[in-house]
């Protein structure tokens, strides 16, 4: 066996040293001659590893059969095995011991970094700043990289409109332009130009396609969606990452109008390899091969191998469908072979541009797996990316920020003292407790606080697999009032645990949970002086809290360095300049709620007249798309448009500073086609930049609008740009800016 892999090594070695960034179709050939049946659909099996391989074969469950299976090269890839000592242990299995010696790949969910954890992709979106996000996927990579692993399952660019779905922390919004311009940052900070080398991985897009739209927000649940939401919400997010050569797709666990998306041809045949021309290769979700079987699609396993191969599914992650039945379908002429060996072409593919054929262990170096954990570098990455991601939401006569000599703080909160749940969901790797407290934090600035816990909200146990347990109990709100009533100013950190959100976390309440309002409401009686600090994974309905507290800051989970991103903008060592990725609704009720719905026949309230409304809540959001304060104030000038060329409309305004400190803002472009073929949305996104202006300064920006912004997919699915009359409105918000329109001829 060994000297038969030697030779295969030397033959591909020889060529993908030679060049870059090369083409690698031969060398895929060649082996796809030499490969058995059995071994092609070898390569389209993924399993789930064991946390330790280190020590003797493992014998809990099925490990021991997947250990046999891994030798028979039945294995193509390994998820959740990392640590350099256990990814050596299996390759060597596989590339000394299988008769081909094909590498193995090796997934991980590195969502927000791997033990250095940047703040969770919702609060990363809030940025806004595609450069700092590109930075910190590159901090995950490297990180990944150095513990043996080549390729992330991330980034998640499912669009949501509905914060009770818990995965709303792992992606990039609501918006899809925003959410294409997220993810694209996110996949060149995985992958950067040379997949071989020892800082970058492979990234995944998922979950393809339209798992944000779960029907009211169950996780795992049906979509049933229109085309014209599908291609112009859904995809562009998708396209814009495969345009950008993300190289793995991830499909998803719902149906989409009746079909399973693992076996969609529609989606992963005609889209995705069709129409997009992908070329990398598509994994199922983790098990969703099988749940074919319960979704009603598929009679069996065997039978949800069948419909997955067929609709584009190439790898399998861990239904066993493919090893178990693949072979079989093949043989019955159930299965054609020439889709086994596309998958195969693209799977092999994948690793030769990984750099595994030259080398199976290039991603196996202890020294390097020592020096990189939490660097740092990445640990200060981690914390420029978590100051970057806050949110100021009000500050009523500029109570923040606090004067750093300021006497008598009084911190309330079970969150304030937590360093567990800061970190946020997904973080396999790093479940110990590691963030910096705002506590911790805080006492890098001051001595001078009091900090009194009030009721215990959360339990301590909570992690990824087991539901955060709520208290409801009021102990401690009587001591809490107590310290408040004579402090000058109460910082009070509430909000969700961190494991509240993320996959199978949906709520129906989007509220503080436990006896938090209480606390906050019987503080208030005593003291009106709060700063809010909030905590949370999804927008929440804070209704009263906006009504009646002065100072809100949306922190989100920040990660790793928590404590001293909170603390700086506290404090105004970092101005905030985060803006909200997905509108935060008043009730849940309101749920769908966007900023870029449509128009109705009757969009004016008017007395005596039935419009489009609720009897009881109004149709605002409480904090709109966009939103976001600075500790200075920012003023649009001098809307201009020039659109003598129609194939480049030029927008620009002017934006000072008006305030006394420096400050980012992000300047935003939107746009409403008033009349069109496909009814278009009251605003769509189409421009941002973030800018950073001293006090006083002012500065012209520019946007350029061409097709690719001024079309929309009509009801052939062509993208198409009608001529007529735009409104462009440009500035703080997506509610509050400076219009003008123009005609395109
Ligand atoms: C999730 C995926 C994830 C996979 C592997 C699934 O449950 O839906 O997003 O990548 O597990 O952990």
């Amino acid at each position: 066996h060994i000297t038969f892999c030697l030779v295969l090594f030397s033959v591909f070695t020889f060529n993908t040293s030679l060049m870059a960034q090369q083409n690698f179709e031969k060398q895929i050939d060649s082996i796809l001659n030499l490969m058995t049946l059995e071994e092609k659909v070898g390569q389209m099996n993924q399993y789930n590893g064991f946390w330790d391989v280190t020590g003797p074969v493992p014998k809990e469950g099925n490990a021991a059969e997947k250990y046999e299976h891994l030798k028979k090269g039945m294995v193509g890839s390994m998820l959740n095995v990392h640590g350099v000592e256990n990814v050596r242990k299996l390759q060597e299995l596989v590339v000394n011991e299988s008769r081909l010696g094909i590498p193995l790949l090796f997934g991980f969910d590195v969502i927000h970094g791997y033990k250095t954890l940047a703040p969770i992709p919702l609060a990363e979106a809030a940025s806004w700043d595609l450069e700092a996000i590109e930075r910190s996927a590159r901090i995950a990579a490297k990180e990944a990289a150095a513990v043996g692993l080549n390729w992330t399952f991330a980034p998640m660019v499912d669009i949501s409109r509905d914060a009770r779905w818990g995965r709303v922390m792992e992606g990039g919004g609501e918006d899809p332009y925003l959410g294409a311009k997220i993810g694209v940052a996110r996949v060149k900070g995985f992958q950067g130009d040379d997949l071989a080398a020892p800082n970058t991985i492979a990234a995944c897009a998922k979950h393809f396609a339209a798992y944000g739209f779960a029907e009211a927000g169950r996780d795992y649940n049906t979509v049933d969606i229109g085309l014209n939401t599908l291609y112009n919400i859904v995809l562009p997010p998708f396209e814009a990452v495969v345009n950008a050569d993300v190289r793995t797709v991830m499909n998803a666990f719902n149906i989409l109008n009746g079909i399973p998306a693992t076996g969609d041809a529609f989606l992963q045949r005609e889209i995705l390899k069709g129409k997009w021309n992908f070329d990398g290769f598509v994994i199922s979700d983790w098990g969703s091969v099988g749940e074919m079987v319960p979704h009603g699609h598929a009679e069996n396993l065997e039978h949800a191998a069948e419909l997955a191969v067929k609709g584009g599914s190439d790898m399998d992650m861990e239904s066993t469908a493919y090893v178990t039945h693949l072979v079989d379908l093949v043989k019955a002429g159930k299965v054609e072979e020439k889709w086994v060996d596309d998958a195969v072409r693209r799977i092999l593919r994948v690793k030769f541009e990984l750099g595994l054929f030259e080398d199976p262990f290039r991603y196996c170096n202890e020294k390097r797996e020592k020096e990189r954990l939490y660097h740092q570098d990445h640990l200060n990455g981690a914390l420029d990316m978590a100051t970057k991601s806050i949110v100021l939401l009000k500050n009523e006569n500029d109570l923040l920020p606090l004067s750093k000599d300021q006497k008598n703080i009084v911190i309330i909160g079970d969150l304030a003292d937590d360093k567990n749940s800061p970190l946020g969901s997904w973080r396999l790797a790093s479940d110990d407790n590691t963030a910096v407290s705002v506590l911790e934090g805080l006492h890098t600035y001051t001595k001078n606080y009091t900090y009194v816990q009030g009721p215990k909200i959360f339990d301590d146990k909570a992690d990824f697999l087991h539901h955060v347990k709520v208290h409801d109990s009021t102990e401690g709100i009587t001591e809490a009032v107590e310290a408040a009533k004579n402090a000058e100013v109460v910082v009070m950190v509430l909000g969700e645990h961190g494991f509240m959100s993320g996959e199978g976390r949906s709520r129906t309440n989007l509220n503080l949970p436990g006896k938090q309002l209480d606390l906050l409401k019987a503080v208030h009686q005593v003291n009106k002086n709060i700063v809010l600090v909030l905590m949370n994974g999804r927008p929440l309905t804070i209704t009263w809290e906006a009504a009646n507290i002065p100072a809100i800051l949306e922190t989100w989970h920040l990660g790793s360095q928590t404590g001293h991103a909170i603390s700086k903008v506290l404090f105004g060592d970092y101005n905030p300049s985060g803006k909200l990725p997905m509108t935060f609704p008043r009730s849940v009720g309101q749920i769908p709620i966007y900023y870029n719905h449509y128009s109705t026949g009757r969009p004016v309230e008017q007395p005596n007249v039935f419009w489009s409304h609720y009897g009881d809540e109004s149709n605002k959001p409480l904090y709109p798309f966009g939103y976001g304060l600075s500790y200075t104030s920012f003023k649009y000038d001098d809307l201009r448009i020039d659109s003598s060329d129609p194939k480049n409309i030029n927008v620009s305004v002017t934006v000072a500073n008006t305030g006394k400190v420096k400050g980012e803002e992000v300047v935003q472009l939107y746009i409403h086609d008033r009349v069109a073929s496909i009814v278009q949305p009251v605003k769509k996104l189409k421009g941002f930049k973030k800018i950073m202006l001293a006090p006083g300064e002012t500065r012209e920006v520019t946007f350029t609008l061409t097709d690719a912004e001024l079309g929309f997919y009509d009801q052939s699915h062509n993208w198409v740009v009608e001529p007529g009359t735009f409104d462009v409105m440009v500035g703080t918000s997506s509610v509050e800016g400076l219009s003008e329109s123009f005609t395109l001829k």
